[in-house]
């Protein structure tokens, strides 16, 4: 595999983050067992990367009160994969941490009204709380999450100048990596060529990744389009289960078996075996109900 279209290496990396963003959402909780049966496939199909929780308060998202019991099991069995949660705030780092994680996403958004629904701060105040963070922990590994960073549910269209300035000011924090993700599908080929474009040369040092929803059947091209203008991290989801409970309309994100199946084709060695993932998508959709964007677990199902 790989090459055989004649393509150069595969300078990206996929991350799966269908256990948090496509688990969160989902009301009736899933068994832990069936969680940790659907990360072992995920390992199993070779994604080295893998966002398996989140730690945030089980009041505003009951899904995710098993994150330190998920969290211990996997860094256990898995002790060479790059597992990592999300977190909105200091205490879910600390929680992260003493879980015994190395690495976190901390996650804010551009737009105020999103961050207000979402993590019930201030842009400003958020950025406060990353600050702290990255004072509290200076050997964690910080990927700051930007949600909302094409395209608001309360307030339309994003621009660029408010992005820079926000990456600018966790920069000056010591932020390096960020993760650019449009929460609700709105962003569009040409934005994210722009945005990508603009991002890398402003923060040369900095490190982009990618993270789109599929609402608007976009996101394949988006993301393809984000990895060809310098994203690092390509963020999907198995089955492309996935959605925001704090973002009216927001659905699942681009299906990482459909992402890894373009990539194939193309002649990308993502290191995923395609065959292995699909199982695993498949796996899931037998066993948690959800709202499913998969192409080809659709394909399946009409056979
Ligand atoms: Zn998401």
């Amino acid at each position: 595999m790989g090459g055989a279209a004649g393509q150069s290496g595969f300078a990206s990396q996929i991350q799966e983050v269908g256990p948090r963003d496509g688990f969160q959402i989902i009301e009736r909780f899933i068994p832990t067992e069936i969680k940790l049966e659907t990360i072992d496939l995920l390992v199993k199909a070779g994604l080295s990367k893998i966002q398996i929780t989140s730690f945030v308060s089980p009041k505003a998202v009951p899904q995710m009160s098993d994150a330190a019991e998920v969290t211990r099991v996997c860094l256990e069995r898995y002790p060479d994969s790059l597992l990592f949660a999300l977190v909105p705030n200091l205490r879910g780092a600390r929680g992260a941490v003493e879980a015994g994680l190395r690495e976190v996403a901390v996650v804010l958004s551009l737009s105020e009204s999103h961050n207000k629904a979402n993590v019930g701060k201030s842009v400003a105040e958020s950025v406060e709380e990353t600050k702290r963070i990255r004072e509290t922990f200076p050997d964690l590994r910080i990927a700051q999450d930007i949600a909302t960073a094409f395209g608001c549910p309360f307030e339309g269209k994003m621009e660029l100048p408010p992005l820079m300035e926000l990456i600018h000011q966790l920069s000056d924090i010591g932020i390096g990596e960020f993760t650019l993700c449009d929460t609700v599908g709105t962003a569009h080929p040409t934005q994210v060529k722009t945005v990508f474009e603009t991002v890398g040369a402003a923060f040369p040092g900095a490190v982009f990744n990618v993270h789109i929803h599929d609402t608007r059947n976009m996101g394949m091209l988006n993301t393809y389009i984000a990895m060809k203008h310098g994203a690092k991290g390509l963020q999907s989801s198995a089955g492309g289960l996935g959605g925001c409970p704090f973002a009216p309309g927001a659905s699942g994100n681009t299906a990482t078996e459909d992402l890894v199946y373009m990539l194939r084709e193309e002649g990308f060695d993502t290191g995923v075996d395609f065959g292995r993932l699909l199982d695993a998508a498949r796996f899931l959709k037998r066993h948690v109900q959800g709202n499913y964007s998969g192409h080809h677990i659709m394909i399946e199902e009409q056979e």
